[in-house]
């Protein structure tokens, strides 16, 4: 899934865990991503979660 060559760069991400994520990069490489909550009422950034993460497999 994850390609070296490509980043978003409408999509800034410093996940490195994620298969997405960019090495060389913070961006992410997916053309679009879903961002969801699991609070039920969220007010803060930390109630957010990009639902495209993938984790990273291990080499
Ligand atoms: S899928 Fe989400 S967490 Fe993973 S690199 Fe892209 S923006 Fe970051």
């Amino acid at each position: 899934m994850n390609n070296n060559c490509h980043s978003n760069q409408c999509i800034k991400c410093t996940v490195t865990n994620c298969e997405n994520h960019n090495p060389s990069e913070n961006y992410c490489t997916l053309n679009c991503v879903t961002i969801g909550t699991h609070e039920s009422n969220p007010t803060q950034c930390q109630c957010v979660d990009c639902q495209s993460f993938v984790m990273k497999k291990q080499k």
